[in-house]
């Protein structure tokens, strides 16, 4: 055993290891890039495991998929939104025989620090009817990613680890146990049989999932990390938290000059025996999960209606962003502390912005140049530096929703009879989910401009590497058809505002598809770069 200070995201990462990892994907996300980008250094120095970015996170769920097909254990991460783009491979992954752990991490951001949504992840794997641990700390995420795998081979299903930001982010001491090695790649005899979803397989493999939810619910029952204390004295109250919840709650103790009756739920699904038990020795129910009121909800199901339940629901905890140990002490019925006075002025507010002489800055310039003088014309946008286009000094781009989606809403708005529509997204954003809808443009000869902002990496994760190099990206464009007359590529830079300019005002008159890539590198990749690389 020894003792390192880790990251929550580090902790996954080094509990997938210590598991006898064979192969980890992700596409980078905040708060869970830290996963992959801990898996990468730790293979560039032991030569194991197989660490790698992927094009999206359907990707890389997909390529998860396949080394657990091989027999052997595999770890995937990603953000919450990143989900909703893996969910299809996720979902239906639930119904194969899982026989090497598939482990999937996704880190939920609530508070929204860096994403669009706060949704919470664990409905997805109520959905998909698998298990969900959720960590309360780091050595939490480490111990309960090590025994993820074992679950997910004993139940032959993947296994979710549900991180949220405060946790993936912060860093303490962790003990670790006896390393476990790879499994060697085996092939399981029975893959036609439990891997091939055609409906009469599915119909099976659904009734045998739905059979194994008795053990799943044993198991959550019996967990550790499901703890129910009651207080024999003390019967107003009792508390139920989950994850990180349970920090906040434990900080107010002292306070409360007393120990309520406490359910901690740290593995799903709902261990239901222990949450009756407490229901039934208290008069009040308070509920402190970080996320949506997902415990709460499913409760108001499973208990008699006269128990009084306090939480997201019932409007006695916020509803939206993040938890946190004053928000709890209210809900306990505890009065508020008293802050820090802080002395001198209170520090201005500093909105995001590009860096001093960002590329996106030249592109955006030369694309509200090219644009002066329409009466209506419409830019929709997407998820990378280049949103911050939207605020002032630019205020150049109108649409940020999820990943791809500038391209195929570009195509719609030029349906529906605007003009000029102009779509804006980087190399990235455009290889994780801009080439189908770029080739549903071409097919519908949408009259519409594609700018690529092309700065060659994932710069608002931490200038990870594109998955394509420059030529092959071009060839992707040329290849799914886009007219070679209207494709060109510019460099981003002041000198060349003019020329950019006059080129971008052709293309747009052009009634038709065109396709602009604005390229030059971001200026923090290149500062990486010349230290060596940062991921
Ligand atoms: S990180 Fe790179 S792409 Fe992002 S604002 Fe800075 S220079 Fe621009």
């Amino acid at each position: 055993m020894s003792e390192i200070v880790l990251l929550g995201d580090e902790a996954v990462a080094l509990g997938a290891v210590h598991a006898g990892l064979t192969a980890a994907y992700a596409y980078p996300g905040t708060p869970s890039t830290e996963i992959l980008e801990f898996l990468i250094r730790y293979e560039a120095r032991h030569g194991r495991p197989h660490a790698a970015w992927c094009a999206n996170e359907k990707t890389a769920y997909e390529s998860a998929l396949g080394v657990s097909l091989a027999g052997r254990r595999t770890l995937v991460s990603m953000k919450h939104v990143g989900l909703n783009v893996a969910a299809d491979p996720f979902i239906n992954s639930a119904l194969v025989a899982i026989r090497g752990g598939l482990v999937l991490a996704v880190a939920d951001d609530p508070g929204m620090h860096s994403s669009q949504n706060e949704q919470d992840s664990r409905f997805y794997a109520d959905f998909a009817k698998v298990i969900c641990f959720e960590p309360a700390n780091q050595q939490e995420a480490y111990e309960m990613t090590r025994q993820a795998f074992d679950f997910s081979e004993r139940y032959e299903t993947p296994v979710m680890i549900r991180l949220v930001t405060r946790l993936a982010h912060s860093r303490t001491v962790v003990r670790t146990a006896e390393p476990l090695p790879e499994k060697p790649p085996s092939k399981s005899p029975d893959t036609a049989s439990s891997w091939i979803l055609m409906p009469h397989i599915a119909r099976r493999r659904w009734h045998e999932l739905l059979l194994r939810q008795k053990d799943m619910l044993a198991c959550t029952e019996s967990s550790p990390y499901n703890v129910l204390k009651l207080n024999e004295e003390r019967r107003e109250i009792g508390v139920i938290t989950t994850g990180i919840a349970r920090n906040y709650y434990v900080e107010n103790l002292e306070d409360l000059g007393f120990e309520p009756s406490h359910l901690h739920v740290g593995v799903y699904p709902i261990p239901v025996e222990k949450v009756r038990r407490l229901a039934a020795h208290v008069n009040r129910l308070v509920i402190f999960e970080e996320g949506f009121p997902f415990l709460e909800r499913q409760l108001r199901g499973i208990l008699p209606a006269g128990i009084e339940i306090q939480g997201k629901e019932s409007g006695h905890v916020p509803a939206e962003g993040e938890l946190n140990p004053d928000i709890v002490r209210q809900a306990l019925g505890l009065t508020a502390r008293s802050g820090v006075e802080m002395p001198g002025p209170t520090p201005a507010s500093r909105p995001p912005q590009f860096c001093a002489g960002c590329p996106h800055g030249d592109t955006l310039n030369v694309l509200k140049l090219a644009l002066a003088g329409y009466r209506q014309s419409m830019v929709t946008s997407d998820i990378g530096c280049y949103t911050l286009g939207a605020l002032p000094p630019y205020s150049a781009v109108e649409t940020c929703v999820c990943m791809g989606a500038s391209v195929g809403m570009a195509r719609g708005a030029a349906e529906a009879g605007l003009h000029p529509v102009v779509a804006v997204i980087g190399d990235s954003t455009f290889l994780h989910s801009g080439v189908t809808p770029l080739m549903d443009a071409v097919m519908a000869r949408a009259n519409m401009t594609l700018i690529i902002a092309d700065n060659a990496t994932v710069a608002m994760t931490g200038t990870q590497p594109t998955i394509l190099s420059q030529p092959q990206l071009e060839q992707v464009i040329l290849g799914v058809g886009v007219d070679p007359a209207h494709f060109h590529v510019l460099t981003a830079h002041p000198k060349h505002a003019g020329k950019n300019t006059e080129i971008l005002k052709r293309e747009i008159e052009y009634r038709g598809l065109s396709v602009i890539i604005a390229r030059r590198e971001c200026l923090e990749a290149v500062k990486e770069s010349r230290k060596g690389g940062a991921a």
